[in-house]
């Protein structure tokens, strides 16, 4: 059915971009037929595995795509792109956490949609305000309404921004008239592709979700060893794709560079602390453990012969989970101590996947023992 074309009303729409504009933020309208591209895109993803059964818009891909459905009395979505870096988010790899949440950066949008609707109320229209919810697919509303284009990273992008943004709308029965698709696109550069640390970028547009650390560190058991090291730093998020991205670059080289919690410091808060300073992450049933079984990871990536006595004490956890990222980081840190703590937590483990993981590392740490040995048996033949 073809999706019926409100009445022009500009005045009413300039008002509103006024009001996105104070605060920096790009505003677009667009109407609520389906988005069926994107459904069947979300579907194909769903069937293939690649969403890695998270949930989001692909709990309900027909909810997501179908603004009717949960907005029946709504003739238009307005919009907004809104700018999120703050002072402290200035280019630097060794980040612990995403800088979209590092603190509650949706506050910005908050503020921005509660202005907007009040605007539309005061005007006599109905207005919902709806932002990071599974009834709608955000980046494509965004899209579509000209605010912004479909990166190959498969964020929504904006001029000036770039990827640094979230995404805000106002459901509402004012005619407003849509605003036209964005005449931009990436073009040649293909700068994030290679960026990706786990190659989780698998053609232009699409991502992976069993491999990209943002959604892999939001997951419920043990992360795939595979992926592991290409962690580094991270706990929570992962910017690499949105760093690489060069319409960002002038937001991000404006910005002075913070600091994040260290995964030392993460590992020794209580799990009171680590509640409250996770509070704005989606963390599976809000357990802890597993913040810490990222953080174990990112701890074990730094290879610190020093950390080795912090992972020794999650070795002997009660969370079997947590015991075996803590053998894993054993192998990784690799310290003369290492061998004998595993060997001597074996004696005593119970757990069968947890002798697993202490296994694989007691033999990745002999084998590399047993090279060195051979390394330095050869040496004076090198010498000579
Ligand atoms: S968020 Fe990180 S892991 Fe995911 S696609 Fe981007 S660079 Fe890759
Ligand atoms: S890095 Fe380049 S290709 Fe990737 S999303 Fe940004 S502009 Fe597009």
């Amino acid at each position: 059915m073809a999706v019926p074309r409100v009445k022009a009303n500009h005045d009413l729409f300039e008002e509103l971009r006024l009001i996105a504009a104070e605060q920096g933020a790009r505003l677009g309208v667009t109407d609520c037929g389906p988005f069926d591209s994107v459904r069947e895109g979300i579907v194909e993803r769903v069937t293939s595995g690649a969403s890695a059964r998270l949930g989001f818009t692909f709990n309900d891909p027909e909810l997501a795509t179908s603004p009717r459905r949960s907005f029946p009395w709504a003739s238009a979505i307005v919009v907004a792109a809104v700018p999120y870096l703050r002072d402290g988010d200035g280019r630097d790899d060794s980040r612990s956490v995403a800088r979209f949440a590092d603190g509650d950066r949706y506050d910005g949008v908050r503020h921005l949609l509660g202005e907007l609707a009040a605007m539309l109320t005061d005007a006599g229209w109905r207005a919902e305000e709806i932002f990071d919810d599974d009834r709608l697919v955000d980046r494509a509303v965004a899209v579509r309404a000209g605010v912004a284009w479909w990166g190959k990273s498969s964020m929504a992008l904006t001029p000036g921004l770039g990827p640094w943004f979230l995404i805000g709308s106002v459901v509402t029965d004012a005619p407003l008239e849509p605003t036209p698709p964005m005449d931009r696109s990436c073009g040649t550069c293909v700068a994030c592709m290679p960026a990706c640390p786990t190659d989780a970028i698998v053609a232009p547009g699409v991502v992976d979700a069993r491999r990209c650390l943002a959604a892999v560190f939001q997951s419920r058991g043990a992360i795939d060893p595979s992926l592991r090291v290409a962690a580094g730093p991270r706990v929570y998020g992962c910017d690499a794709c949105l760093t690489a991205c060069p319409p960002g670059d002038r937001a991000l080289e404006a910005l002075e560079v913070g600091s994040t919690p260290s995964p030392l410091d993460l590992l020794s808060m209580s799990d009171r602390d680590l509640e409250s300073l996770a509070r704005h992450w989606f963390v599976p049933g809000r357990s802890m453990r597993f913040v810490r079984r990222n953080a174990l990871v990112a701890l074990a990536n730094e290879q610190r012969p020093s950390h080795a006595g912090v992972l020794a004490g999650y070795l002997g956890h009660p969370d079997a989970l947590l015991r075996c990222h803590a053998a894993w980081g054993l192998q990784r840190v690799g310290s003369e101590d290492a061998l004998t703590i595993l060997e001597v937590a074996l004696e005593n483990e119970a757990d069968a996947d947890v002798r697993d993981e202490i296994e694989s590392s007691i033999a990745a740490l002999a084998g590399h023992a047993s090279a060195n040995m051979v390394s330095t048996l050869i040496e004076p033949d090198r010498m000579s």
